[in-house]
């Protein structure tokens, strides 16, 4: 047997007394970060002891999404879990058995709250999904639910855009396919998933991956999603305010072409970016200058050739 061979799926529940919202909380979908898994690990310790109640509805708990990436200190085991997240009836690799086992157990629920952290020095942020639509990409009926719980969760920054943005680089490498099919396959992470079977969820990214606060923004978006879901015994959290909210609208993804296109800088995710602003240098000398002002996200300054290397986001001012 191979290390990967002995690794197995776990969860925890705890349910109340009372019909309620079913909720499930995930960490370590990435194996390096682990603020998720701390912070579900504190929140059990707390309901095994009794000193934290559910009372209404049903929560489950797993720490760690994927035991090789996390068993390995890395993001991805054999792969991104994140990414083309089905169940496979041939499972291939690590994460195609992760997903036969982890989607199911998503679709059983209302509510997903994923807990990330990132590399960079910044700002905690949630990404939530679209608007409400009937569209053939992903089609949405609990914005208003989402959105509420995202105003909730104790950070001030909001991104929303990423699968249709994220959809359109995809379908420009793949040479103008619109193979909606295609799309989907790399774009279906857990969120998307959820959604994809009916509910809501939030992918919240909890702050530097050696934060010693990413753990605590965790832990405390757990117990405010409890609270305003109603399944603890808890005054219900305030939402941001208005005037501390900074909502961002993913508007463009922009490809690294040849391996050699470097950055002008150490971007980091939510720098500003004015229209006209050197944001990096293609290979054979061309300036790459950003098309609007707005914010980088996630720039990958060691991406592949043909693959995402930043993307641009816009102030939205209708969150
Ligand atoms: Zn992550």
């Amino acid at each position: 047997m191979s290390h990967a061979d002995k690794l197995q799926f776990s969860s925890e529940n705890y349910s109340g007394q009372r019909s309620g919202t079913s909720l499930i909380v995930t960490g370590a979908v990435h194996g390096n970060e682990t603020c998720g898994t701390r912070a579900i690990l504190r929140v059990t310790r707390e309901l095994a002891a009794g000193t934290l109640t559910i009372s209404r509805g049903s929560v489950t708990f797993v720490p760690v999404a994927n035991p090789l990436a996390f068993t390995k200190g890395e993001r991805a085991g054999d792969r991104n879990l994140n990414r083309n997240l089905f169940p496979n009836p041939h499972p291939h690799d690590f994460e195609d058995r992760v997903a036969n086992w982890l989607c199911p157990l998503l679709a059983q629920h209302d509510v997903l709250l994923d807990l990330h952290s990132f590399s960079a020095a910044s700002e905690p942020f949630v990404l939530v999904g679209p608007r409400n639509n009937d569209g053939p990409l992903e089609p949405f009926k609990h914005e208003q639910q989402e959105r509420a719980l995202a105003r909730r969760l104790g950070v001030r920054r909001f991104v929303d855009g990423w699968l249709r943005t994220y959809g359109a680089g995809v379908q420009r490498r793949l040479s103008g396919s619109s193979e909606l099919q295609t799309v989907l396959r790399y774009g279906m992470g857990t969120t998307e998933y959820m959604r994809s079977v009916g509910g809501y969820g939030l992918t919240l990214e909890c702050g530097q991956h050696h934060d010693p606060q990413a753990p605590e923004v965790a832990y405390r978006a757990i117990l405010n999603t409890l609270a305003f879901l109603g399944m603890i015994d808890a005054p219900e959290p305030a939402p941001v305010a208005p005037e501390q909210m900074e909502a961002l609208s993913m508007a463009a993804v922009y490809d690294k072409l040849h391996a050699d296109d470097t950055f002008s800088r150490n971007w980091t995710s939510f720098d500003p970016v004015r229209q006209g602003e050197q944001i990096g240098l293609r290979a054979d000398g061309t300036p790459v200058l950003a098309d609007f002002d707005g914010r980088i996200l996630f720039p990958d300054a060691a991406a592949e050739a043909n693959s995402e290397w930043y993307y641009l986001a816009r102030p939205n001012l209708s969150f």
